[in-house]
Order: C-alpha cells, then sequence, then structure tokens
C-alpha cells in the first residue's frame, strides 16, 4: 500500500489505522485538515481502550494460569500513525502517484469528512472514481450539505439508511426543548448520552439557541454539563476549525457569538468533578459519553437517575442490538449496571432527528446529482436489508444498476 485517504474520523473508519502503521505501513495518511484534529482525538483514545482492555484481560489470564493478553494496539501505536497525516483542504488537488490524483469535498456528515473525487490515469486514459465516505443529513444544524458530484466513471457509496427516512430536525428539536421545560419543572435532570464527536457539539449548537436567542428561553439559570474529557477536546477542534461551519454558523462567529457556548455550560474534566454532579439534587441537564451507554461516564449517570420518575434520559443517535441504550429505548423496566439492578422509571425519549447520515431521500438526491451517469454505482457501509433496498430504489429512478457488496474479499472490475 503506497498511501491512504481518509474520508472522516468516525472510529468505523479510522480505528483500524494505527495496527496497520503496526504493521508495517509508512505512507501518507491523506484526510481534510479538521479529520486530522480530530483524528488526533479518536485514536489516542482508542489505543487507551485498547490498553485498559488488554490489562484486565490480563490481569484474569494470568490468574487462570493463561498468557498475558497483547492489546490490539498502543498509545505508541496510535502516536506513530498520526506522524504520517497529511492534512489536506477541501478542493485542494493532490498528486498521491504518478498516475493518482485526487481532491476532497465537504460530505456534511461530521466536521472534516470529505468525499473523494479520485482521478486514476491508466493506459492514456483517465478515469474518474468517486468515493463518497459517510453522507450528511442536509440542512443540519452547523455543517454544511453534502457536496452534490456530477460526474464520474465508478462511484462508491454509503447505505447506511437505504431504506428509511428520519424524523424531521425540526420537531425533534422542539421536542427536545418541551422534554427540557417539563423535567425541569418537575425538579428532575435530563440526562442526554452522547457520541463525544459531532452528536455533543450539534446540541451545544442547539441549546445555545434556546439559551441566547430572545423569546422561549428553556435554559434560564439552567446547568448544561458536558461530562465527557473527549467531548470537550472535540469542541475545541470544532472552535479551531469555524471555516468548515456551514454559513447559519459562520455568522454567528462573525457577530462575535461563540455558537458551541453559553453562559450556562459547564465542561467536567476531572472524575471528581464527575462524581460530584451525582450529589447535585439541582434540576439540570447532563450531556456524556457513550452515545450508545456501552461505557464511560453516563453509566454512573444512569445509575444515579434510572430510578427517579422525576428525571428524563433522551437518546438522540443510533443504538445498535445489543447494548444498553437499545434496551431501554426498547422498554426494559430494570437494567444491569455495574452489578446493580437499577429500576427504569425516569421518562424515555428518542428522538431521531438529529441522525449525521443522510436518509433513503438524501442519499436519492445525491445520486441524481450526477448529470452524466457513472457506469458502476457501488454499495457499501449499510446491512444486507438497506443495501438491497435502496439498490432497487436507484434503478427505479434512475436506470443505474448498483452494484452490491456481498461480502469481503469480493473483486470489483472498474
Ligand atoms: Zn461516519
Ligand atoms: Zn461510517
Amino acid at each position: 500500500m503506497d498511501f491512504l485517504i481518509l474520508s472522516h474520523a468516525h472510529i468505523d473508519h479510522c480505528g483500524r489505522i494505527p495496527l496497520l502503521v503496526k504493521r508495517g505501513f509508512d505512507g501518507p495518511i491523506y484526510c481534510s485538515d479538521a479529520t486530522a484534529v480530530v483524528l488526533g482525538i479518536m485514536l489516542r483514545d482508542s489505543a487507551h481502550i485498547h490498553e485498559n482492555e488488554a490489562e484486565w484481560k490480563t490481569r484474569k489470564a494470568l490468574r487462570a494460569g493463561k498468557d498475558p493478553v497483547e492489546p490490539l494496539y498502543t498509545t505508541e501505536d496510535a502516536e506513530n500513525s498520526l506522524k504520517t497525516v497529511r492534512p489536506v483542504r477541501y478542493g485542494e488537488t493532490v498528486q498521491a502517484a504518478e498516475d493518482v490524483r485526487f481532491v476532497f469535498r465537504d460530505a456534511g456528515h461530521i466536521l472534516g469528512s470529505a468525499i473523494a473525487e479520485i482521478f486514476v490515469r491508466e493506459g492514456g486514459a483517465e478515469k474518474k472514481l468517486v468515493f463518497s465516505g459517510d453522507l450528511g443529513a442536509s440542512h443540519r444544524p452547523l455543517l454544511n450539505d453534502p457536496t452534490v458530484i456530477e460526474e464520474a466513471d465508478a462511484v462508491i457509496m454509503e447505505t447506511t439508511y437505504g431504506d428509511r427516512l428520519h424524523e424531521e430536525n425540526q420537531s425533534s428539536l422542539a421536542a427536545l426543548s418541551n422534554i427540557i421545560e417539563t423535567t425541569m419543572a418537575r425538579g428532575g435532570t435530563v440526562l442526554i448520552p452522547s457520541f463525544a464527536v459531532g452528536r455533543t457539539q450539534e446540541l451545544l449548537y442547539e441549546l445555545n439557541a434556546y439559551a441566547e436567542q430572545s423569546g422561549r428561553n428553556v435554559l434560564t439559570g439552567v446547568k448544561v454539563y458536558v461530562d465527557s474529557p473527549m467531548a470537550a477536546a472535540a469542541t475545541e477542534a470544532f472552535r479551531k476549525n469555524v471555516q468548515d461551519f456551514d454559513a447559519e454558523a459562520q455568522a454567528l462567529v462573525r457577530k462575535g457569538d461563540d455558537p458551541l457556548d453559553f453562559a450556562t455550560l459547564v465542561f467536567t474534566n476531572t472524575t471528581e468533578e464527575s462524581k460530584a454532579l451525582n450529589r447535585d439534587e439541582t434540576p439540570k441537564i447532563i450531556i456524556s459519553a457513550s452515545g450508545m451507554c456501552e461505557a464511560g461516564r453516563i453509566r454512573h449517570h444512569l445509575k444515579h437517575h434510572l430510578w427517579k420518575r422525576t428525571s428524563s434520559v433522551v437518546f438522540v443517535g443510533y443504538q445498535a442490538e445489543g447494548t444498553l441504550g437499545r434496551r431501554i429505548t426498547e422498554g426494559a423496566k430494570t437494567v444491569m449496571l455495574f452489578g446493580e439492578e437499577i429500576a427504569v422509571r425516569a421518562q424515555i425519549y428518542n428522538l431521531q432527528g438529529f441522525s449525521a447520515h443522510a436518509d433513503k431521500n438524501g442519499l436519492l438526491a445525491w445520486v441524481k446529482g450526477f448529470t452524466k451517469k457513472p457506469r458502476t454505482l457501488i454499495l457499501v457501509h449499510g446491512e444486507a436489508e438497506p443495501k438491497r433496498a435502496f439498490a432497487q430504489t436507484v434503478e427505479k429512478a434512475t436506470g443505474i444498476r448498483p452494484f452490491i457488496v456481498e461480502h469481503l474479499g469480493q473483486t470489483v472490475e472498474l
């Protein structure tokens, strides 16, 4: 492998880079400038998790008379892999090899997310391959809409929500402000499990609007705690990359407002600060990771609030099968946390209008953006059903018959 083109810093796209480097890859890793910043946060955190897990498993293994367990990769591997990162601006042409050049376009999915337009010369002719990365939903706060690409010979695109439509962002926002108002009125706490990078900053952007716009201010005197050191670091990365915000958010910055900050916002970093939140009975909002409640400080907050009828838990992201978040949203009456059975008495809400992915209509609109139909359209990054359903939708609407990737290792002639 000569080089790597990275679309964005979500862990399902970048999480194995340190492993690649550990196994000998030392070529350049191209990504957008904002992705380069977020990538550092993600990979260091991931390495830390792998190290902790291996340490815990090793203790168990040694007691059982077995060999110690090696982490998938270490913090050192993560640091090594960050050394060859090459930040690239949207629209800048990079000559990655003699016959290969590429350009990044804004994918509107998370800060720094990119679509790659890749031009390959072979036998005197040039072909263009477009890799969608993950595509954002249109009209979302903070970020631009995904860039429409008009030409390609071959396209590889994501299909995460190829079979579904999202709830309108606006109705989720209205619901959130209602939940905050009613929960504060009955003296409870609103808990929001949230991914540290992306979703948390979008929530802050919306809460900033509640706090500072005239009219209905549901946040008067209400403290909003972001209880995740990673979310704090990611918010800093956002602040340093205002150039990637959408026009509305940039206008706020020009007016002198920091759209990710308001008077009652508090970032809690230390474990002590986090624990202190659980002894504090005043009504408040806590945003904490992880988004699916599988790890992190959110589990402590759930232990202290799930059993209280006055509190609310608001899910704002996808909850994968088998996760604690999924069990709670599906109506579990009790859950196990830290070896203790906890009753679920809090109000549980599931708001789906905050998705970072384009839905079926958004994906189709992006395909229709090609004024010259691509000869090959390859569907990836989705479960079997959404991929199949989206292939049908595309064929019906455009006449293009997409190629569905069924399994790893499949070869496609472009
Ligand atoms: Zn993603
Ligand atoms: Zn993804």
